[in-house]
């Protein structure tokens, strides 16, 4: 490291989201970590999160991991975590922590920058150069649509977000967590964290006056996805002239923790455009048992999808078997650029203007190589559908014109599948909701 410092690494682990971890295997890699720190008690610890992890016993496994090794390392070893801006920022992980900070850009395409700046604060942190002083505020009120930050209400909030930290010269950083509207742990909603050298009341005026923008403009995050129907409309109309078209299935993302089974689009396409090419991923287990069975050249009748979603069809067809596969492949991002990705055996099927790439299991499409490395290139489609509704915007881009549709599914854009028994009462369901919006400081020195 350009800073000196020797750098001891402990555990690394990722997993596609979806429901809760298993307690065991949770516990298991918190205890490894906690290990690592009590063997080694380093001069300061550095933590790569998500923020909105959940195992079977706690909706708040960083906050009990950065507690625990608070504990370990006791109170001046500083912490410094970088998380997603989909975190679920708890007071735990505020007060076992130093410095908290998000990635600033959805679709995500500066992880690695949100790292770098949470490294180099624990660095001058370790020199004392800095005192960092962390404040939080909560803001009660889920956020279901205009969630990209280079456009809408959030390109303006973080254009506010950018000059804060200009103004006043002791805020070191202003991260504005957008936690996903279906996650139903506590608190959930929005935070609004900031950092500043030894100035309590600038971490608290900057983080006060980002919530009170944020909550100001709530309502402009309101559901407006545009449905399948606007976009064939559009390319009929030839005002969507780029092909591919790169559709992101808004409501069955995988990345969102869906089974990625949604077959609207391809049923839609079949019956009303049927010249149109489509190729679409479905999680069919089934159906790529019986491709196995069949062989590549084979032909066999079988149903794909909609085995797992609730109120899902299948697409039931005569289907050529394609090409037959491992799934594994390593995204070429930029999003997640370099990371290995699991689809489970696959099978590419064929049928009339339908080509689907049948997974074993709910894969990552959000990137070209999930298709390219089963033989389909997407330049010889008119329409390509992913399981995503941001990322797939930088990895797909200059491929095709990609667009987010509003579709059925468990992650559909107004909500409503599940009910919610953890997370804090929220606008817009408690319409009437007036929240102080105060910041609570934390400074640990
Ligand atoms: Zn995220």
């Amino acid at each position: 490291m350009q800073e000196g410092a020797e750098l001891i690494p402990s555990l690394s682990a990722v997993a596609a989201p979806g429901g809760l971890i298993a307690d065991d295997v949770y516990c298991a890699f918190r205890d490894e970590i906690v290990a690592a720190a009590r063997a080694t008690e380093p001069d300061g610890i550095f933590l790569d999160l998500h923020g909105a992890i959940a195992s079977e016993s706690t909706n708040d496994c960083e906050g009990e991991l950065m507690t625990a090794l608070r504990q370990v390392v006791g109170p001046s070893v500083p912490i410094a975590a970088c998380f997603d801006l989909h975190g679920n920022v708890t007071r735990r992980m505020m007060e076992a922590s130093d410095i908290c900070i998000a990635c600033k850009e959805n679709p995500h395409s500066d992880y690695h920058l949100a790292g770098d700046r949470a490294a180099e604060l624990l660095v001058r942190t370790l020199r004392g150069e800095i005192v960092p002083v962390s404040s939080a505020v909560w803001v009660p009120a889920v956020l279901r649509s205009k969630l990209e930050t280079g456009s809408g209400p959030l390109r303006d909030l973080h254009a506010l977000r950018s000059r804060l930290m200009v103004e006043q010269r002791s805020v070191l950083d202003v991260s504005l967590f957008n936690c996903h509207s279906q996650l139903d742990a506590y608190p959930g909603g929005q935070c609004v964290t900031a950092v500043a050298d030894g100035d309590p009341g600038a971490a608290a005026a900057a983080a006060e006056t980002l919530a009170r923008a944020l909550w100001e403009r709530r309502t402009e995050f309101a559901p407006d996805l545009p449905s399948l129907d606007d976009v064939l409309t559009d390319m009929r109309s030839g005002k969507l002239s780029g092909r591919p078209v790169i559709l992101g299935d808004y409501g069955d993302r995988v990345l969102a923790g869906t089974p990625g089974d949604g077959t609207y689009i391809l049923r839609t396409l079949a019956t009303q455009w049927p010249e149109l090419r489509v190729v679409a991923p479905v999680t069919a287990p089934d159906a790529v048992a019986a491709a196995k069975i069949a062989g590549s050249g084979g032909v066999l009748t079988c149903s794909v999808g909609g085995a797992f979603s609730p109120h899902e069809k299948p697409v039931v067809a005569e289907w050529r078997v394609g090409r037959l596969g491992d799934g594994n492949f390593v995204q070429r991002g930029p999003y997640l650029a370099g990371e290995p990705a699991v689809l489970g055996d696959c099978a590419v099927l064929h049928s009339g203007n339908l080509t689907v790439l049948a997974t074993s299991r709910p894969g990552l499409t959000q990137d070209p190589e999930a298709f390219l490395s089963n033989g389909i290139d997407p330049a010889h489609y008119d329409v390509v559908v992913v399981k995503s509704g941001f990322h797939f915007k930088l990895s797909f881009s200059g491929i095709g014109p990609c667009i987010a549709i509003g579709t059925p599914g468990l992650s559909n854009v107004e909500g409503g599948m599940f009910p919610f028994r953890k997370r804090q009462r929220m606008w817009p369901e408690v319409a009437d909701l007036e929240p102080e919006l105060t910041a609570t400081v934390f400074a640990r020195r």
